[in-house]
């Protein structure tokens, strides 16, 4: 890996728990490599970028899109949770699925609301995370990671954000709330879509 350079990349979110999460993620699969991470703001990019795509990956490229600078990689990413019992909601309306955006409480116990009556062998859900990437030379891909497991019967732990407290992954018995930080990095959707992310970024860096 060409580790003298520095790789700068725009990341097109200016959500903070995200940006701790994707820079101890980006250290990670690239740990001797010099990054420089932008936020939209650092590059002129303000206001809210209109999400009106029909799936994560879409929703993932118009924000890719948005940002996407010379000489910089673009990396824009969506996620959610699924849940089965709800044929998939909120899925990409996870954010605002109580009403108002990022209003984590009130999406939790909407969630909870809904599922009341479903048995907990039927409160089976999935985190998705969709990267998309726009490379300085205008090419561009998405990647998706999944992290499965189920829904608690109420709301346990501190940590994480969102439905974290919420969610069970699958082999454990706590909730992501519950669980260090670090190994929720290790082992969530937007893990697993990163190091697809990187493993792409890896080829293209090697190979320009
Ligand atoms: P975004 O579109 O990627 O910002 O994520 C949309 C919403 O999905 C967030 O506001 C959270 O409600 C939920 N979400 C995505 N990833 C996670 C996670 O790792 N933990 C908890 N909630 C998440």
């Amino acid at each position: 890996m060409k580790v003298n350079k520095t790789m700068n990349i725009v990341l097109a979110s200016n959500n903070k728990h995200k940006i701790k999460e994707f820079t101890a993620i980006l250290k990670d699969v690239f740990p001797e490599q010099a990054i420089q991470l932008l936020c939209p703001a650092d590059i002129g990019v303000t206001g809210e970028i209109e999400e009106n795509g029909t799936t994560f990956a879409e929703n993932a490229m118009i924000k890719a899109k948005a940002c996407a600078k010379k000489n910089y990689i673009s990396i824009a990413d969506d996620s959610g949770l699924a849940v089965d019992a709800l044929g998939g909601r909120p899925g990409i309306y996870s954010a605002r699925y109580a009403g108002s955006h990022g209003d984590d409480a009130a999406n939790n116990a909407k969630l909870l609301a809904e599922l009341k009556d479903v048995p907990s062998d039927q409160r089976t859900a999935h985190y998705v995370c969709a990267i998309a990437c726009v490379l300085p030379d205008g090419k561009s891909f998405t990647v998706e990671g999944r992290a499965s497991g189920h829904i608690a019967d109420g709301l346990y732990g501190e940590g994480g954000f969102g439905y974290d407290p919420l969610f069970i992954a699958d082999g454990s018995p706590l909730t992501w709330a519950q669980i260090p930080e670090e190994e929720k990095n290790r082992i969530s959707h937007r893990a697993k879509a990163a190091r697809l992310l990187a493993k792409r970024l890896i080829e293209w860096w090697e190979n320009k």
